[in-house]
């Protein structure tokens, strides 16, 4: 299995118009965080989670020729504004709906915002094309499965992912306060396991850096990541501060697993 991050940030706090002490060092390209995305390639099948308003440019920047299935983690605007320009990837199946799975919460906001796409075939050539399809616990692809949970986010729940190839396992639990028990032991011992770790200070629907930490140690992956990070979280800083096994994610970091 292959693991692209398109996107390790998030909406909260924008470093170039105003950098106060104490916030990341802009030298540093792996402080330049577009928000957060992934794309995982299962043998030949490509599967990405969410579409921010960077998806067009990350796409182009990490070379993603394809996508097969799309998920929706949740309908926030930094996890679904992008989805329109999937609309090239629509193209290349023929115009021919692309299966995209989510909560009733994030395809009801598909419905709303790109009503136009909700069709089985693109309305006209070049447009985007939608077949909405509830996730299911577990989602059987040609060479492996993507298994789902749900994970408290403010008012919402997010769909947390476990996707298997074989014996490899990736877990991508983003936008989350904490994880359930249930969350917990799906990832369990995982290859890779990412977590939400937003900031150092406490936010009512993300986990801190501590909290995530602390259940990257409870789900004992062989390595941890985290994303969706502000632009309180300097790389190097921060990165140095962490336990063994646990990372910063970048834009732009690679990994087969
Ligand atoms: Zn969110
Ligand atoms: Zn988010």
């Amino acid at each position: 299995m292959e693991l692209v991050f398109l996107g390790t940030g998030t909406s909260q706090g924008v470093p170039i118009i105003a950098q106060p002490e104490g916030l990341c060092d802009l030298d540093n390209r792996r402080n330049w965080r577009t928000r957060s995305s992934i794309h995982v390639r299962m043998g030949e099948t490509r599967i990405q989670v969410d579409a921010s308003q960077e998806f067009r440019l990350q796409c182009i920047e990490n070379e993603i020729p394809a996508v097969d299935y799309f998920i929706l983690t949740h309908g926030h605007a930094d996890h679904i504004l992008g989805m329109d320009d999937l609309r090239r990837y629509c193209d290349m199946r023929g115009g021919d709906a692309l299966p995209v799975y989510g909560t009733d919460e994030g395809l009801g906001r598909v419905k709303s915002i790109f009503p136009y796409a909700v069709r089985d075939k693109a309305v006209v050539k070049g447009y985007p094309a939608f077949a909405l399809k509830k996730m299911p616990p577990v989602l059987n692809l040609p060479d492996g499965s993507v298994f789902s949970t749900l994970l408290p986010h403010g008012a919402i729940e997010v769909l947390g992912l476990v996707f298997q190839e074989g014996d490899a396992r990736i877990a991508y639990f983003t936008d989350c306060s904490t994880v359930p028990d249930e969350a917990l032991e799906l990832a369990r011992g995982a290859d890779v396991v990412i977590l939400d770790g937003l900031r150092q200070r406490p936010h009512p629907s993300h986990m801190t850096i501590d909290q995530a930490v602390d259940f990257a140690g409870k789900i004992g992956g062989t390595r941890s990541f985290l994303t969706h990070m502000t632009c309180t979280v300097d790389y190097e800083t921060v990165g140095a501060q962490l336990p063994e096994g646990v990372e910063l994610a970048y834009d732009g970091l690679r990994l087969e697993v």
